[in-house]
C-alpha cells in the first residue's frame, strides 16, 4: 500500500509533523478538510488598506524588467491598468513567466499592496482575468512549521499521484441515485473550489459519505448484537416483582411500568440488553432500576449500579437497602473510601458469590474487583462515564445486560447516532403531585430580594442550595465561590440558621458527613459546586440559588434545578447573573428537560452534554451532525437498507466498511 511518505514533496521532517496533527496516512491527508475558506473577491486599489490584501484584474502596460538574485532568486517588476488605475506589480522567482507577460495581456494579480509605493507585491499571478469570479482559498488547520500553504501543497500531490486509489464509502447505486461525482473529483474540489456552488455540491457528498460509514457501522453493531444470542436466558418471576411494585408507598407511572417491562423483557431474550433508560430529572429512573435488579436476582445472577459520584452512590445504597428490608438479598457499598479491610470483606463475597448486588462508584470496576455471576450493569447518569470505563464494567461479567440511566435528554439527533446501537426506553411522564419549580433570573443588583425569597423559604423550615462556579477566591477571576458565599450568607443568615459547604475537593468522607447533615435537616443552606448537580434527593430542600448562572450550560441548570421541587412543597430556583440573561429567561420559561436540551444544542453545541471522551466519538472530519441532520437522516435510511440487502454484489465494500469498527 502507498503510504505517506511516498508522496513526492514529503520528506521525514514533514512526515513527522504531519503525524503530529494526526495525519498518518494518504487517506488522513486528502481528508484533512480546509475548516474554512477564505473568499478573495477582487477589489478596487482605493478600497483596499495599506498592506491589505488585494486581488485584481488588469493588462500588462509594461514590459517585465527580471532582476536575477544569488542563489537562483529573481524578481519581475512591470506596470499593470486596473479599472481602478494604474499600479506597480513586483513578483518574485516566476522568471518562467516572462515570456507569456506580455504588454496588453490580461491578467489576475493576488497579492499585498504597498500604498505609498503604489505597489503590489504579488504572491500569485493568474495568466487569464477572473472576470466575475471570486477566488476561494481552502484554510487549514496547521501546526508550527508546517504551513496552509505546504498542507495545500501536499494534498493536491497526493492527490494527483494515488487519487484513484483513494476509497470511496458511498455504494455505487447511492452515486448514482444521488448523482454525486467520484471521490477523486469531490476531493479536488472541496481543496481548490472554483465556486461556492460547486464547493456546496461536493460538500454534501463528503458530507454523507462520511454519514453513511458512521451510520453503517452503528446499525451493523445493532444488528450483531441482535443476532448474538449468547446474552443470558432468564426465568423471571413476574410474581415476584409484583409484589414489590405493589408494597411502594406511591403508584408507579405508566412511563416507569413501561420502561419495567422493556427492561424484563430485554432480560428474558437470549440478546444482550443494551438499553439506555431517559428521562428528566426527579422522573423516577431509580426504582425502575431498582426494579430490574430484583428481576435479576431471582433469576439468580448478581447486579452493579455504578454511580459517578460518592454522593450518588452512598444515596444510592441506602435506597437500595430501605427498598430490599424484610428481604434476605445482599447488598453491599464500594467506593474509593471503602476501608481497606471491608473492601477485602466486599472482594470475596463478590468473587464467591455471596453479596448479590453491589452499588458503587468506580471502584467496581477497578481490576481487583471480580464477580461470581455478573448479569447485569446499570450505570446512573451515564454521560458521566467514559466509553472505556464503560467497556470495562461490561468486560467484568460473562455477557452482562446492560442499562444506562441519563437525566439529560439527549437531542433527537444525539440519540440517533451516539446511542443509535442502542434500545431506547423514555419515561417522560411525572410522578404526580410534582409542582412546576417557579424559577427567576435576577441580577446582582436584585440580591436584596433573592436573600428575601430565601428567607421565606427558611421561615418555613425548608432548606436551600446555593451554588457557585468556582470553590475558592482567585485573582484572575471575580465570579462567585463557595468560600467567599459562605462568609456572605454567615453574615446574613448566620444567626439562625446552619449553613455549611462541600465541593470537589473535600475527602470523601467529609462530603458524606456535610451531605447526610443536609439530608437530616442539621443544615440548612448548603453551599456547593456542581457536585449537587446529579441525582441528589433531599425532598424538604425547596429552594435553589444559583450564582454566575451564564455560566453553566442549560442543561446543567435544568439539572441543579432538580435538585428541589421533590416534596409536596412549593419550590423555587433563583438565577443570579448580569450576563447573557436572554438564554438564561428559557429557563424561566421551560421545565420540560427534552425542550431544554434541544435549545442547548441549538447554543452551545453537545460539549455540554457529554464528557469529552465522549464528544471524541463525536468528532466528524466534516459533517456537522446539527447542520446536517437531513443528510444524517437519509445516510440512515440507506445504510440500513444496504446493510440489510442480500443481493448487493459488493461484499467488498461491506467488509471495508465493517472493518473501519474501532473497538473502544
Ligand atoms: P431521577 O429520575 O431523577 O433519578 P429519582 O429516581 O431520584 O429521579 O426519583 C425522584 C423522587 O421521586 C424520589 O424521591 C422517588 O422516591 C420519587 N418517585 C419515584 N417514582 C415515583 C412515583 N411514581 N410517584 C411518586 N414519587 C416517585
Ligand atoms: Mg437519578
Amino acid at each position: 500500500m502507498t503510504e505517506l511518505k511516498d508522496v513526492k514533496g514529503i520528506g521525514p521532517k514533514a512526515l513527522s509533523l504531519l503525524n503530529k496533527i494526526n495525519i498518518n496516512t494518504i487517506e488522513d491527508l486528502v481528508t484533512h478538510y480546509p475548516f474554512r475558506y477564505e473568499v478573495l473577491e477582487r477589489n478596487d486599489l482605493s478600497k483596499v488598506e495599506d498592506g491589505g490584501k488585494i486581488i485584481i484584474d488588469g493588462k500588462i502596460e509594461s514590459v517585465p524588467i527580471l532582476m536575477r538574485f544569488k542563489a537562483g532568486l529573481n524578481k519581475m517588476n512591470f506596470r499593470l491598468v486596473t479599472p481602478s488605475g494604474v499600479v506597480g506589480v513586483s513578483i518574485f522567482n516566476r522568471a518562467f513567466l516572462k515570456n507569456q507577460l506580455s504588454v496588453g495581456t490580461g491578467i489576475t494579480v493576488i497579492g499585498k499592496l504597498d500604498k505609498s509605493k503604489n505597489v503590489i507585491t504579488a504572491s500569485d499571478i493568474k495568466m487569464e482575468t477572473l472576470m466575475s469570479k471570486a477566488k476561494i482559498e481552502p484554510v487549514y488547520h496547521c501546526t508550527s512549521g508546517l504551513t496552509n500553504k505546504n498542507l495545500s501543497t501536499y494534498i493536491n500531490m497526493a492527490l494527483l499521484m494515488y487519487g484513484k486509489e483513494i476509497k470511496d464509502y458511498i455504494p455505487p447505486v447511492y452515486v448514482e441515485k444521488y448523482n454525486f461525482l467520484n471521490k477523486k473529483t469531490a476531493l479536488n474540489i472541496i481543496h481548490n473550489p472554483s465556486t461556492m456552488e460547486k464547493l456546496k455540491e461536493v460538500s454534501i457528498r463528503l458530507k454523507y459519505e462520511e454519514l453513511f460509514a458512521f451510520m453503517f457501522k452503528i446499525n451493523y453493531l445493532k444488528l450483531q448484537n441482535k443476532k448474538n444470542s449468547n446474552g443470558l436466558v432468564r426465568n423471571i418471576n413476574r410474581e415476584k416483582i409484583n409484589s414489590f411494585i405493589k408494597n411502594l408507598p406511591y403508584k408507579l407511572t405508566n412511563d416507569q411500568l413501561k420502561a419495567i417491562n422493556e427492561i424484563i423483557e430485554d432480560l428474558q431474550s437470549p440478546n444482550r440488553m443494551n438499553r439506555l433508560l431517559q428521562g428528566d430529572v426527579g422522573s423516577g429512573k431509580t426504582i425502575v432500576s431498582f426494579i430490574g435488579m430484583i428481576a435479576n436476582h431471582y433469576s439468580g445472577y448478581q447486579s452493579a449500579l455504578m454511580a459517578p459520584t460518592e454522593i450518588l452512590a452512598v444515596q444510592h445504597y441506602n435506597n437500595l437497602k430501605d427498598f430490599l428490608a424484610g428481604t434476605d438479598i445482599k447488598v453491599e457499598l464500594l467506593t474509593g473510601s471503602t476501608p481497606k479491610k471491608d473492601k477485602q470483606q466486599i472482594y470475596k463475597g463478590l468473587k464467591d458469590g455471596s453479596i448479590s448486588m453491589i452499588v458503587g462508584t468506580h471502584a467496581l470496576i477497578q481490576e481487583e474487583v471480580e464477580y461470581c455471576n455478573l448479569g447485569l450493569v446499570i450505570t446512573d447518569e451515564q454521560h458521566r462515564f467514559g466509553v472505556h470505563q464503560r467497556a470495562n464494567l461490561q468486560n467484568k461479567g460473562v455477557r452482562p445486560d446492560v442499562l444506562y440511566m441519563s437525566a439529560t435528554p439527549i437531542p433527537r439527533t444525539y440519540a440517533l447516532t451516539i446511542f443509535g446501537d442502542m434500545d431506547v426506553s423514555t419515561i417522560k411522564e411525572r410522578p404526580k403531585g410534582r409542582q412546576k419549580i417557579d424559577t427567576f433570573v435576577r441580577k446582582y443588583s436584585e440580591i436584596k430580594d433573592v436573600l428575601g425569597m430565601m428567607y421565606e423559604e427558611l421561615k418555613k423550615n425548608h432548606q436551600v442550595y446555593v451554588i457557585a462556579p468556582l470553590i475558592e477566591d482567585s485573582e484572575n477571576s471575580d465570579l462567585a465561590t463557595v468560600c467567599n458565599l459562605k462568609d456572605q450568607m454567615k453574615l446574613a443568615f448566620g444567626e439562625h440558621y446552619k449553613i455549611d459547604i462541600v465541593h470537589g475537593k473535600m475527602a470523601n468522607g467529609a462530603k458524606d458527613i456535610i451531605m447526610n447533615q443536609f439530608k437530616n435537616n442539621e443544615i440548612q443552606i448548603l453551599i456547593s459546586t456542581t457536585v449537587v448537580e446529579v441525582g441528589v434527593d433531599v425532598p424538604n430542600a425547596t429552594t435553589m440559588v444559583i450564582f454566575d448562572a451564564e455560566r453553566f450550560g442549560l442543561s446543567t441548570l435544568h439539572q441543579l434545578r432538580g435538585r428541589v421541587g421533590r416534596g409536596s412543597s412549593k419550590s423555587i430556583c433563583i438565577l443570579i447573573s448580569d450576563n447573557d440573561t436572554e438564554r438564561l429567561k428559557i429557563m424561566e420559561r421551560e421545565d420540560d428537560g427534552f425542550v431544554i436540551s434541544e435549545e442547548d444544542f441549538k447554543l452551545r453545541g453537545h460539549g455540554d452534554l457529554f464528557g469529552t471522551k465522549q464528544s471524541g466519538d463525536m468528532s466528524f472530519k466534516i459533517a456537522n451532525i446539527r447542520q446536517d441532520y437531513k443528510i444524517l437522516l437519509q445516510a440512515k435510511k440507506d445504510s440500513k437498507e444496504y446493510l440489510m440487502d442480500k443481493e448487493s454484489d459488493n461484499e467488498e465494500l461491506k467488509k471495508l466498511l465493517i472493518s473501519t469498527i474501532t473497538e473502544g
